[in-house]
């Protein structure tokens, strides 16, 4: 064996990478971790707002997209959250479930990353950090990868680089490059989990409700989320519009229910029976006063008037707008703000059991490089961790 030669080369330790290497390197293959950045773990480190939300106790393929949706089935299935949840258990992280099956760590989300070099080390995984991979060849049997510390030699090589999003921590297209090198058919990446902007001549009127936010149901095309939309300058963001984005493509059109559960049709027409109260003084029951108050200026309603003098028709196109408020987004916030990406290495390329690609024996794709997508909640990082076992048991 040559003194560079390694069973497995993983490139990128993220959550995906550090995953793999620990299980390949628990099952006794010689594994070689190779990463850019001079810190490992980065994505985790500024996840769940610094105490990454690790993993979803709902999980299932249902909070997943991608161009085949079906293929993440198996891997998930392999590694499920309670596996992860065993592992956090064993190493006495204390925990707690925040929102619809959301687990986030007590303390830090450091945790999470010195558990995962934790179990490299228990895997005696080699590092080779920073490290720049300038390249890698095919040989006859494995990969031969020309680095800036000189050339490594893997029989198996896992692509761990991860998506798009948030470049000035080490994110990279290197592994979307290496797929399509290789001949694999790689999805366009877009941002998702991303806030959305709109237009700014349009967006002025709602610009001065920055930092409103509210629970709402959003719509775009057949799939909703009932979640907290939060306006901001440019446009909206909010766990209900991160969760849309992913569903959203440039030209369509999204449907907001400002109220829901509120049916404003009927309080208009009750108020306008039975109330003193000025149209605004009404509909600030049920919006926030900045938000009624946009929407009576938007028809050019007159929010100081007395609900009863106004017409029943006027009022209902109110309730209306209010219910199903429709907005034609412009764009997205870009990589700089989005949590994760969507597209990635076209899974039909891929075994399902093992990551490994139909076409090139030996390689493989984990994690977020790949075309599935999780949705807002711990979704990404169980598919990270799912995607690393499968891989790391297959290698
Ligand atoms: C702000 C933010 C918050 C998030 N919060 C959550 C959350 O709470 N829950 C959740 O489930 N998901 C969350 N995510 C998504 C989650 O972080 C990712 O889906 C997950 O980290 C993907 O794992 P990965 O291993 O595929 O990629 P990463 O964790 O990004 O790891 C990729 C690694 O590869 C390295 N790399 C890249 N290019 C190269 C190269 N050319 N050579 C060598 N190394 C390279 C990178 O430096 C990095 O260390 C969040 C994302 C962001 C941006």
């Amino acid at each position: 064996m040559h003194a560079g030669s390694h069973d497995v080369a993983i490139i990128g330790a993220g959550a995906a990478g550090m995953m793999c290497a620990a299980v390949a390197g628990q099952r006794g293959r010689r594994v070689l971790l190779l990463e850019h950045s001079t810190r490992v773990g980065e994505k985790i480190r500024i996840s769940g707002g610094g105490r990454c939300n690790f993993t979803n106790t709902q999980a299932d393929l249902k909070h997943y997209l991608g161009r085949h949706p079906e293929f993440a089935r198996q891997t998930l299935a392999g590694y499920t959250p309670r596996d992860f949840i065993a592992l956090v258990r064993r190493h006495r992280i204390g925990f707690h479930e925040k929102h619809k099956g959301q687990l986030f760590c007590d303390d830090s989300s450091q945790r999470i990353i010195d558990m995962l070099h934790a179990e490299c080390v228990q895997g005696r995984v080699q590092w080779m950090q920073p490290v720049k991979v300038h390249d890698v060849h095919r040989q006859r049997s494995g990969f031969c990868l020309a680095t800036s510390h000189g050339n490594v030699y893997a029989e198996r090589l896992v692509v761990a680089t991860g998506g798009l999003p948030v470049p000035k921590i080490g994110a990279t297209d290197y592994g979307l490059r290496l797929a399509q090198r290789f001949g694999l058919q790689v999805i366009p990446p877009q941002p998702a989990l991303v806030p959305l902007t709109f237009a700014p001549e349009s967006w002025k009127p709602y610009a001065e409700l920055a930092g409103v936010a509210r629970a709402v149901r959003v719509k775009c095309g057949e799939q909703f989320f009932d979640e907290d939309l939060l306006f901001t300058h440019r446009g909206l963001s909010g766990p209900a519009i991160l969760q849309i984005s992913s569903f959203w493509n440039p030209g369509e059109s999204l449907t907001i229910d400002v109220a829901p559960g509120h049916d404003i049709s009927l309080q208009l027409r009750q108020a306008k029976a039975q109330s003193r109260q000025s149209l605004l003084n009404v509909l600030a029951q049920s919006l926030p006063r900045r938000l009624a108050q946009t929407w009576v200026e938007k028809l050019g309603l007159p929010g100081e008037r007395r609900i009863a003098e106004l017409a029943d028709a006027k009022l209902a196109a109110l309730g209306a707008a209010v219910a199903g408020w429709t907005v034609q987004p412009t764009g997205t916030e870009g990589w700089q703000k989005a949590e994760v990406m969507r597209g990635g290495v076209d899974t039909a390329e891929l075994h399902p059991v093992t990551l490994e690609s139909c076409q090139i024996p030996g390689l493989h794709f984990i994690g977020e490089v790949v075309d599935v997508t999780g949705w807002l909640g711990g979704y990404n990082f169980q598919w990270a961790w799912a995607s690393g076992y499968a891989a790391g048991m297959a290698v």
